[in-house]
């Protein structure tokens, strides 16, 4: 790996960072999870070398993602591309609330009492993680939902399945993304740990860019190059630390 925002000759480096399972460790519970507050110094330390050198890329939704994330207000990709604040970037504005479908999806998990929906914007999360041996049967359930939905369709995670906007994707706006002035021109780096990331890590290698795997409930030993979240944020610190350097030098 070079270094952040000093590598490659004039091309700068744009970290692209998923949250769960990358920076933040996974809890039982979504709403428990938090970035360390260590993490949102080395992150602030990041964007204040260098504004438009880290993209947060997440599921979540963008209120979350702050949640998390308070009190630094970072660009990012929210609710895998239905919500996005980056300077420069046209969200989509025509989706479909899932509001409408909010009886519909209800109904789907009444059948399994042990799963939790969770209400984004824009997606519904159906979380098996208290229940995982109902995996297959929550897996065909949603799946029957989307062909009857196809306005929507089914974004699988760990032990999460996620019914969001046809349209929408990690993979996607993360492609547009790398097409924006001031984005374009840079080195991505995509660290990621999860179904969703994979597609866009290839959007990634596409572009030239470098994608980074953390081991977890996904991506096996052998394919990751972090053996966790506390990998990946020893390395950011690292990277702040020699991007201070470099700044002061
Ligand atoms: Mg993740």
């Amino acid at each position: 790996m070079g270094g952040f925002a000093t590598t490659d000759g004039d091309r700068s480096d744009l970290l692209l960072l998923d949250l769960d399972g990358t920076i933040a460790d996974i809890c039982a519970e979504p709403d428990d999870a938090m970035v360390d507050a260590d993490c949102k110094c080395t992150l602030q330390a990041l964007v204040r070398g260098d504004p438009l050198g880290l993209v947060v890329v997440t599921g979540r939704s963008l209120a979350d993602a702050d949640r998390m994330l308070h009190p630094l207000e970072l660009p990012t990709i929210a609710s895998h591309g239905a919500e996005v604040r980056v300077p420069g970037y046209i969200a989509p504005v025509d989706l479909m609330p899932i509001g409408g479908l909010r009886g519909a999806i209800e109904a789907l998990v009444a059948k399994f009492p042990e799963v939790r929906v969770e209400w984004k914007p824009f997606s519904a999360a159906i979380h098996v993680r208290s229940a995982p041996e109902l995996l297959l049967p929550v897996r065909e359930a949603v799946t029957a939902f989307a062909r009857v939905n196809p306005a929507f369709r089914v974004q699988s995670g760990r032990l999460v399945f996620e019914i969001v906007p046809a349209g929408v994707s990690k993979a996607g706006a993360v492609g547009a993304l790398l097409q924006l002035p001031g984005y374009r021109s840079r080195r991505a780096v995509y660290v990621g740990d999860d179904h969703a990331d994979e597609a866009a890590m290839d959007v990634v290698q596409g572009f030239d860019g470098t994608a980074l795997r953390v081991e977890g409930e996904h991506f096996g030993q052998a394919d990751s190059q972090f053996d966790g979240a506390h990998a990946v944020r020893a390395w950011l610190a690292s990277l702040a630390e020699r991007s201070a350097a470099f700044g002061e030098g």
